[in-house]
């Protein structure tokens, strides 16, 4: 059974159909619905394994998510995802990108840790908390529009450019949400 907590969604340029199609789905490898972090890493192999709380550095900065680990999967089929209880980031994919999105990913999944699946509020958690953390400047955010806008349209596409516009919408709020 697969849940409906989140991977970022974003195509690369190198796993473009991939990413579409797990953009609102979960890596497939884990058996059970909830794993934990040990589990999941015995799960996929493949050199995964977790990073304690505090130990996880994003763009040359030291990132938290509360008290969650990180688990490194390269093999993971999108930049990163999240379960309950912890984070999973996709360093082979994560290092293609901007620092600024770099963060925005990790941000992302964390908020999912704190906010559940809603991915429009994960968006805007993400962008409110780099403004207040001061490492999402608007060129920042003009990165992560470009990176999560698509290229090309199709049906899926619509998703990019609406969440860019909602995440333009926080990052200009004062509003917390
Ligand atoms: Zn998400």
């Amino acid at each position: 059974m697969r849940t409906t907590w989140s991977s970022i969604g974003a195509p690369s340029a190198l796993a473009f159909t991939a990413a579409l199609l797990t953009a609102l789905s979960m890596p497939a490898a884990p058996a059970s619905a909830q794993p934990t972090a040990e589990e999941y890493v015995r799960q996929v192999g493949g050199g995964a394994h977790i990073v304690p709380p505090g130990q996880f550095h994003v763009a040359g900065r030291k990132v938290w998510c509360g008290r969650r680990p990180t688990v490194i999967d390269n093999q993971l089929d999108d930049y990163g995802a999240a379960y309950p209880g912890f984070l999973i980031m996709n360093p082979r994919l994560i290092s293609r990108v901007p620092d600024a999105v770099k963060l925005w990913i990790y941000a992302h999944e964390c908020a999912h840790q704190f906010r559940g699946p809603d991915e429009e509020t994960a968006d805007c958690f993400a962008v409110q908390r780099g403004r207040r953390q001061g490492w999402l400047k608007p060129s920042g955010l003009e990165q992560i529009c470009n990176f999560i806008s698509p290229a090309r349209g199709d049906a899926m596409h619509l998703a990019g450019p609406h969440r860019c516009a909602q995440m333009r919408r926080c990052y200009g709020s004062k509003k917390v949400e």
